[in-house]
């Protein structure tokens, strides 16, 4: 069975074909610019680039070419687009509605539509993805994978923010979390790895990339996650800044004169690492600039790192305990340093890191000492992966 995963953004759309049977991707493509000047695609398969350079005004061109490179005679990697048996869809929110992934229908495309005021940015181009792909593939099933899936199950009590309670019932403001396909897939490598059921364990996992957010999984359930109502809340981020005190807000609106546009772009692109430390929002460029002696720089990182401490411990406070720490995304799967000093600041709980097993990038592995009483791991997240997963089983119900 071959899968095709598509990841559906504004102006960008990013692909996979996914053999089941290998669970591996035959190819995957990347089509940057849809509807701008200079739309380009790429496909990499059998270790060569693909490359098409045509103009692409609208998403349908853009899935029609997706779906012509895949059968394409020379760079393509399926004779016909009938061995495609099904497509699952990145889709941002879902809402309340879904728990899990869900077979694509009429009166799913309605509730995707409602939720458009949730996630106004990043639920419209899904959605377009979608149609573009029914009007090509009218007879291939589609699922939707949802962001916010995996974080249906925190109680009441995790989700809802201490507002006047018809907030919730008229408007649906409650946390939400995101990140949901990352945190699902590792926790199941996880338990994988360590040879255990993941209704045995709890489970912190961090998903430590521009975007950043940490999950509470107790016995295989979410329990509580540090992104809230939108990707905004919790940990200092790339640019985002996660939780602030909120009269912060109402106060740079009355007394900075800051219009809503504006406040919305500072705290979303100009804060977080990048706007404290003033070099860049990549832990790698931080990382050199502290380095070399950059204050800002380091009270970055001091502050990216205070945060995932602080929600460390009260995770482990809320479930009990922790059996295994889990790093992925860009900076947990690739940022040896901050890993070592995040691994050893969690000594509280009996973590301890081993410094030549966490030299590793990109690489599934437990980077705790033998005698670690909790397990620090590294798993590289695989969202396209869980999606296909969750298609295929979908699917063959
Ligand atoms: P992601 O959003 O998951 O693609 O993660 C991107 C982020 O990962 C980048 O902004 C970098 O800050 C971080 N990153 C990637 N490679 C490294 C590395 N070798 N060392 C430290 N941070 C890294």
């Amino acid at each position: 069975m071959k899968v095709l995963v598509i990841n559906c953004g504004s102006s960008s759309l990013k692909y996979q074909l996914i053999d089941m049977t290998t669970e591996k991707p035959s190819a995957q493509g990347l089509v940057e610019r849809i509807g701008l000047e200079g739309s380009i695609l790429t496909q990499k398969s059998n270790g060569e680039k693909y490359i098409i350079e045509e103009p692409m005004p609208d998403h349908k061109k853009a899935i029609e070419l997706v779906l012509g490179a895949l059968v394409d005679k020379e760079h393509g990697v399926i004779s016909s687009m009938s061995e495609i048996s099904a497509v699952g869809h990145r889709v941002v929110h879902g809402g309340e509605a879904y728990a899990d992934s869900v077979l694509i229908d009429e009166n799913v495309m309605k509730a995707l539509d409602d939720f458009i005021k949730l996630a106004p940015l990043h639920n419209p181009p899904n959605i377009i993805g979608i149609n573009a792909c029914k009007e090509l593939m009218p007879n291939t099933p589609m699922v939707a994978v949802f962001d916010t899936a995996f974080h249906q199950t925190l109680p009441k009590h995790a989700y809802m923010y201490s507002l006047p309670y018809e907030l919730y019932t008229d408007y649906g403001i409650r946390k939400y979390g995101f990140h949901g396909t990352s945190h699902k897939y590792v926790s199941s490598v996880a338990a994988e790895m360590l040879g255990k059921d993941l209704k045995d364990l709890r489970i912190i996992t961090c998903h430590l990339g521009n975007g950043a957010s940490l999950a509470a999984i107790k016995n295989g359930k979410c329990i509580d996650t540090t992104m809230g109502f939108t990707p905004l809340g919790g940990l200092a981020m790339g640019t985002r800044c996660g939780n602030v005190d909120p009269a912060i807000v109402t106060f740079l609106l009355k007394e900075c004169k800051y219009s809503v546009e504006d406040l919305d772009t500072l705290m979303n692109k100009k804060s977080g690492v990048y706007g404290i430390s003033g070099v860049s929002s990549d832990f790698r460029d931080i990382e050199a600039a502290a380095k070399e002696g950059n204050e800002r720089a380091q009270l970055a990182l001091d502050m990216f790192k205070y945060r995932v401490i602080q929600y460390t411990g009260s995770y482990t406070a809320i479930m009990g305990g922790v059996d295994a720490i889990v790093f992925t995304a860009g900076l947990g799967e690739n940022g040896i340093e901050i890993r070592e000093q995040l691994g050893n600041s969690f000594g509280f709980v009996g973590a301890k890191v081993d410094p030549e097993k966490n030299n590793v990038r990109g690489e599934a592995r437990i980077i705790s000492t033998d005698d670690s009483k909790v397990k620090l791991m590294v798993i590289p997240t695989n969202e396209e992966l869980m999606i296909a997963r969750d298609t295929k089983a979908i699917v063959e119900k």
